[in-house]
């Protein structure tokens, strides 16, 4: 279990003053001007060597993303956009940092933005989190007032200013390029890629994005030491993560914990163990809806981190927001569920995702019943194959993972369906 004095996020569950006054007493903006005095190639290397991976879903190097925006100005400025957009359905960690650890995330943006040379940051944040906004701005303005922000930010002779940016609440524009016509005020669209935002961003600037715990744990590294962060986790997941457990268990919680932790321990030691125990665990979406889900018995040794859910589980750490289903769970429903989100949220720019989302819920709804032939499985599957990495942006993939997981894991589930309902079993079943 990761020691408190390991923690970077001391105010996780806001039982501790979350103002300055509090963040400070806590150990942030300790030395902030230091920690730019010593240059952007430092801070840079720093992160590289610290081994952080975006904690956003894609789990890209942060360090090596920050590497790509041009070193010399060519006339137009630099910005970082931290993506605030939190709506991955299970998804709720960003939030915790921005009411309760304000001061973690706007100090980590002078910081990230002096590394990328940019004099402005954007913040976006989700439209639904309007509490979470208000904190927000409260601390911003705080830091303001103490002359953290503004001209000679904490004294480090850099000029920066932090905006907050409301959404209006669409999923898509969690996607970096959507957010960014959004940011611009257009509708929240995916651009085509390339150019990457590095190359050409927010008001056709070199922009970098980064989500808000990639950038809200970079002062606590840059003060702590890339050797200490990367102390945690196993080679090429280091770090520290926050957890957000949700579902059939005991006590469902947001927590920090080292990287690469088992789920075995995670789920004892902080949610109370499985509800009926580890012989009643039917399922487990390990990061978020988008990632495939592993079935309960493949997951109590699992290693949660970027590599063991991928090429082990052929699933993903995303988010890592752990939705746990236990035995009293029909699991093709919930998936069809999802797979009506997503259906949802398209923004139909393209044919694959617009048509398959769509094609998919449908068939995904006589599953639910039994309604269909065995071969629809097969069909399903195919279609699904066709629609991921043949989109504009990843809600296609998003979508189609979530039933190739049901699929390859539960297919005698979606099948015994079927057959129960052509011999009238499904009936007699429902009426007991
Ligand atoms: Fe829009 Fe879907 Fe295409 Fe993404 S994949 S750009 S959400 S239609």
């Amino acid at each position: 279990m990761l020691k408190d004095q390991d923690r970077i996020f001391t105010n996780l569950y806001g039982m501790h003053d979350r103002t300055l006054a509090g963040a400070k007493a806590r150990g942030h903006w300790d030395g902030t001007s230091d920690i730019l005095g010593k240059g952007r190639d430092w801070i840079i290397e720093e992160m590289k060597a610290s081994g952080l991976r975006g904690r956003g879903g894609a789990g890209f190097p942060t360090g090596l993303k920050w590497s790509f925006m041009p070193k010399e100005s060519d006339g137009r400025p630099a910005y970082l956009v931290v993506n605030a957009d939190e709506s991955e359905p299970g998804t709720c960690k960003d939030r915790e940092i921005m009411r309760h650890d304000p001061h973690t995330l706007i100090e980590g943006c002078l910081i990230a933005s002096f590394a990328m040379n940019a004099h402005s940051c954007f913040i976006y944040i989700r439209g639904e989190y309007i509490r979470e906004r208000e904190a927000l701005q409260s601390a911003i303005d705080e830091a303001y007032d103490a002359g953290l922000l503004g001209r000679n930010a904490a004294g480090s002779g850099w000029d920066f200013d932090l905006f907050l940016h409301h959404g209006a609440g669409a999923y898509i524009c969690g996607e970096e390029t959507a957010l960014l016509e959004s940011l611009e005020g257009k509708k929240g669209m995916p651009r085509m890629k390339p150019p990457f935002p590095a190359m050409a961003g927010v008001y056709g600037c070199p922009t970098t994005v980064n989500n808000v715990e990639s950038i809200a744990v970079v002062p606590t590294i840059l003060r702590r030491g890339a050797e200490w962060f990367s102390s945690f986790g196993r080679a090429n997941n280091a770090g520290t993560k926050i957890f957000a457990i949700s579902g059939h268990v005991n006590t469902p919680c947001v927590v920090e914990e080292a990287m690469s932790i088992s789920f075995e321990e995670l789920i004892e030691t902080h949610c109370g163990g499985i509800r009926g125990g580890w012989d009643n665990l039917m399922a487990v979406i390990p990061g978020g809806s988008s990632v495939p889900c592993v079935r309960g018995e493949k997951m109590r040794d699992a290693i949660l981190d970027y590599d063991y859910l991928q090429k082990d589980l052929q699933s993903g750490l995303g988010t890592a927001a752990v939705i746990v289903m236990d035995k009293s769970t029909d699991i093709v429903q919930a998936i069809w569920r999802l797979a009506k989100f997503y259906k949802h949220e398209s923004c139909g720019q393209c044919t694959p995702c617009r048509e398959g989302t769509g094609w998919m819920m449908r068939v995904m709804e006589r599953l639910v019943c039994g309604e269909a032939e065995i071969k629809e499985i097969d069909m399903l599957w195919d279609v699904s194959k066709q629609v991921e990495g043949h989109t504009i942006c990843a809600l296609g993939d998003a979508a189609a993972w979530p039933i190739q997981g049901l699929i390859r894991n539960f297919r005698d589930e979606i099948e015994d369906r079927i057959k129960a309902k052509k011999s009238g079993r499904m009936g007699a079943m429902a009426a007991e």
